[in-house]
């Protein structure tokens, strides 16, 4: 299939942030896949966006759905664009290091750092197919050592390691052009966030900026609204 615009994945894109990024990127003109763990939601959230955004199945933790997925989007397209690992659980705010459930830790680890590892590994084939390839880590400033505290544990140490993920990924795949940031959205009101953050269109946007930077653009960085912050 032919596609308007640059093609982009985003995961988790039926609610909160993962959803107005795609929303966004589609009113830029991007076809977005829309992909959400259960068919249903990615569907109902697809319908309501601009442009071209079609609803696709991916739980980033199942490698049935991830392999399965990237061999769709092979056939049907043959490249991706814009990668944005969106997907993400558990704001332990909670939780203790000293005392947290490492079982809850390790599926944390399994969503927020294997899960966008994992879609990572299994497009790029496809992304070294774009003449402009983006990957979008979606981190949070709790996994900035620069200031890390204590808890939030399992959600911490995710995002750290994310933030360490997008390192090694930016710094191996310089080569190949393809540009690859973390990006903090900064707190917002979603169900992860809860009331009284910043509006999701303006946590997405920050995402959104990093998914179509130009050539020249930065790689290997943390933002925030399109600025630098500590790792
Ligand atoms: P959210 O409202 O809780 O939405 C999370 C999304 O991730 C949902 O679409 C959820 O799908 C999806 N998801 C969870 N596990 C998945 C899996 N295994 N496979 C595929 N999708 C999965 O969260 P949000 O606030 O929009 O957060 C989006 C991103 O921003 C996350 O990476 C988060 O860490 C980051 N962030 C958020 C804030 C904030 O203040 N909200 C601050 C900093 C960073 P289901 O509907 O199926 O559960």
């Amino acid at each position: 299939m032919r596609t308007t615009g640059p093609l982009a994945l985003v995961t988790g894109a039926n609610r909160g942030i993962g959803r107005a990024t795609a929303e966004q990127l589609a009113a830029l003109g991007h076809t977005v896949l829309v992909c959400a763990r259960d068919p249903d939601d990615a569907a109902r959230a697809a319908a309501g966006m601009p442009g071209t955004a079609l609803p696709r199945r991916l739980d980033v933790t199942d490698p049935d759905t991830v392999r399965d997925l990237a061999r769709a989007v092979g056939t049907e397209f043959g490249h991706l664009d814009v990668l944005v690992n969106n997907a993400a659980v558990n704001y332990d705010t909670g939780a203790r290091a000293t005392d947290a459930d490492l079982d809850d830790v390790r599926r944390t680890l399994e969503t927020n750092l294997f899960g966008a590892w994992s879609v990572t590994q299994a497009f790029l084939p496809l992304l070294r197919r774009s003449p402009h390839p983006r990957v979008v880590n979606v981190s949070s400033e709790s996994g900035s050592l620069a200031g890390m505290g204590g808890g939030t544990p399992a959600y911490g140490v995710s995002k750290a390691a994310l933030n360490a993920l997008t390192r090694k990924l930016a710094d191996e795949l310089r080569p190949d052009g393809i540009l690859v940031n973390a990006v903090c959205p900064g707190w917002v009101a979603t169900d992860m966030g809860g009331p009284g953050g910043r509006p999701v269109t303006e946590g997405a946007a920050g995402i959104v900026w990093a998914a179509t930077l130009p050539d020249s653009g930065p790689t290997g960085g943390f933002h925030r609204d399109g600025r630098p912050l500590a790792w």
